[in-house]
């Protein structure tokens, strides 16, 4: 199992040249990683500068959000939204649901979060389900059938340990991520499901929470925006 590694680069950069700039910069310099799987999802305006060689490309695209409905013509007006079924169409592979910032401050609830998991699935994309609280999961994952569970990928982000600099301890994250993988067990989901760690992941603690607290990945936020942080990041990781 590849190690998975997403960046999250939330509202940034403020503009196309910067964000071009950072992705070209990790396209260059990860090339030559193979036994990491990168994502990267920048903001929806910018989406569609970073498909290059469909299908055979090191680098995943990711949206950092999707709207449940995909309206037929005439049904339906969502001003502002995007859809899953887009974000599909754009080439997208990935994308992040029930961000904690989300969560807070466009109170998205369990039930809004769980028809977006499961538009994302009718739509063929890859949800990373974002949870603060281990009984997130169950909310965020009803009804879904056994077969399309094992396309979900948990992202485990104490919100506390998100932007300030403070990741959650080794010991804790790995006490957490056993108790979370009882629960996936408990929910019929395959015991090959990834976990993902996010909050505060620099180049100094990425490797720890793969090697030691036995994630598959990470969710990366601000160090993502450093090219040469990202960077070191997923080397790091390439070499546990
Ligand atoms: C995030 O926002 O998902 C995140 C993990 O942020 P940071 O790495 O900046 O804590």
């Amino acid at each position: 199992m590849k190690p998975l590694i997403v960046a999250n680069w939330k509202m940034n950069p403020q503009a196309l040249k910067g964000a071009k700039r950072l992705f070209n910069l990790v396209k260059k310099e990860t090339r030559k990683v193979t036994n990491v799987e990168i994502v990267v999802c920048p903001p929806f305006i910018y989406l569609s500068n970073f498909f290059y060689g469909r299908g055979k490309t090191m680098i995943k695209i990711g949206a950092q959000d999707c709207f449940w409905e995909n309206p037929p013509a005439g049904g339906g007006a969502f001003t502002g939204e995007i859809s899953a079924k887009m974000l599909k169409d754009l080439g997208c592979k990935y994308v992040i649901v029930g961000h904690s910032e989300r969560r807070r401050y466009f109170k998205e609830t369990d039930e809004m979060i769980n028809k977006k998991i499961k538009a994302a699935l009718r739509n063929g994309l890859k949800p990373i389900l974002c949870i603060e609280k281990i009984s997130q999961i169950k909310k965020g994952i009803k009804g879904i059938t056994k077969k399309d569970l094992k396309k979900i990928i948990l992202a485990y982000e104490p919100v506390w340990a998100i932007g300030t600099g403070k990741a959650c301890g080794i010991p804790e994250a790995k006490k957490v991520n056993l108790s979370i993988r009882k629960i996936l067990m408990d929910s019929s989901f395959p015991t090959s499901s990834y976990i993902l760690y996010g909050g505060s992941i620099n180049s100094q603690n990425a490797r720890d929470f793969i090697k030691k607290a036995k994630f598959q990945g990470l969710l990366v936020g601000g160090a993502s925006l450093d090219s040469k942080e990202f960077i070191e990041i997923v080397k790091n990781v390439s070499e546990t």
